[in-house]
């Protein structure tokens, strides 16, 4: 049985390269630019005026209050404004070119124009510079703007917008297959005679791939038979990565592994000192990934969170892919026989003294229904026995711990 960091190490090694492909600009929230992308034109493009109010020249102002003549209005994606000479002002609205000989922006609040609206009274003292932002401050053209590896949110969106790079090369999503098996499992849409149980695997690691914007194909049930494994697992293999459900173990229906043997995949481990999650196979044929991860629920669970997520996220560009890892205060002693790293249902809090940690009760693997509680992970590391209250440790946020925050 090897350690979580070994098996997080051989599947790390095993990853193909990362494959690129060009996509629509507004299609690639969350995607990883795959190209540097140059500032395509000096940004701002001209001195554009910051606020609301007046162009003038500062030497103009060297006391207050000082009369101004008004010599017109500046709008932004209006014609390009004349020059202004001394003594005179220019009203300019936000995003306006700046006229050339002025060197300021006063901001209207500290301003009055007379009633026939041809001075406007400078209110306040004003130096060179103030309220213009110049030509190529935030960027000359050709400077790098977006670098390789950065991911896309929607500042770098409008990044794009702004640059007008519409198409863009992005690392591809790795596609996905997913087959689950058991004889026990039905479809969620049927009722359960004694001997059954619905399918929930299939639809918990759907739900966690598409938090990694993938959308997996899913290949339904195979039965606990080595024929209909063989015919259902190979189905999947043309994808770049596969991910088989339950028949993981060692019980005399767990077939799984053998399928993987028959079909040439090489395994590279079958075990993991984990807890839950002992039972988690990972393979490879060729470049295709292939997963066995166990078949009661929070195993399953847990399984893709410590070994498939930073497989894919990785495959996807992503440099830390991992779930979010804290370090805060236990609020209850746990207790367990050492020799495998557990990863515990918790309840994760920032408070005003930093992280708080509670774990919820444990009723093992197969209890979805409590593991839903949780919003984190707590690690009970393999080679401790007891971590006592108030002690400090570790935990997993999960994905959407932003969103399940209370
Ligand atoms: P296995 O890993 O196939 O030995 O299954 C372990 C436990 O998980 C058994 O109680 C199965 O009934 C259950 N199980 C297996 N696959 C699924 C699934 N897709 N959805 C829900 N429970 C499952
Ligand atoms: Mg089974």
């Amino acid at each position: 049985m090897i350690s979580v960091e070994a098996a997080q190490g051989i599947i790390r090694d095993h990853l193909p390269a990362p494959r690129v492909e060009r996509i629509y600009f507004q299609a690639a929230l969350h995607r990883v630019l795959a190209e540097s992308l140059p500032a395509t034109m000096d940004l701002p493009p001209f001195d554009r005026a910051a606020v609301d109010g007046y162009a003038l020249r500062s030497a103009d102002v060297p006391v207050v209050p000082v009369d101004l003549e008004l010599i017109g209005e500046i709008r932004a994606g209006g014609v390009p404004p004349a020059a202004l000479r001394g003594g005179e002002a220019a009203a300019i609205t936000t995003g306006a070119p700046v006229p050339a000989g002025a060197d300021a922006i006063l901001m209207m609040e500290h301003s009055r124009v007379s009633p026939d609206g041809r001075k406007v009274s400078i209110l306040r003292p004003i130096g060179a510079g103030q309220n213009i932002v110049p030509r190529s401050f935030e960027a000359a053209a050709g400077e790098a703007a977006l670098p390789a590896g950065r991911l896309l949110g929607p500042a770098e969106i409008a990044v794009l917008a702004t640059f007008g790079y519409t198409e863009i090369a992005v690392f591809r999503r790795p596609r996905v297959a997913l087959l689950a098996t058991g004889d026990e499992l039905i479809e969620v849409q049927e009722v359960p005679e004694h001997n059954q149980i619905r399918n929930s695997n299939a639809y918990s690691l759907t739900a966690q791939l598409k938090s990694l914007g993938i959308e997996p194909d899913y290949l339904g049930i195979a039965a606990d038979n080595p024929d209909d494994l063989r015919v259902k697992i190979a189905a999947g293999l043309d994808h770049d990565v596969m991910i088989v459900s339950g028949g993981a173990s060692v019980g005399p229906y767990d077939l799984v592994k053998g399928a993987f043997g028959e079909l040439g995949i090489r395994i590279l481990f079958d075990r993991v000192a984990v807890r839950p999650g002992k039972p988690t196979i990972f393979g490879r044929k060729d470049d295709h990934l292939i997963f066995g991860l166990p078949g009661n629920p929070v195993s399953s669970f847990v399984s893709f969170e410590n070994f498939v997520r930073p497989a894919l996220g990785r495959m996807c560009g992503l440099a830390h892919p991992e779930l979010m890892r804290v370090a805060g205060e236990l609020e209850a002693t746990m207790r367990q026989t050492p020799g495998r790293t557990a990863f515990l249902p918790a309840i994760a809090c920032l408070g005003a003294g930093g992280w708080n940690i509670g774990p919820l009760p444990w009723k093992g693997s197969g209890d979805i229904l409590g593991f839903s509680r949780a919003n984190a992970l707590v690690i009970f590391p393999a080679d401790r026995c007891e971590m006592a209250r108030g002690e400090r440790v570790e935990a997993l946020l999960f994905s959407d711990f932003i969103l399940r925050r209370s």
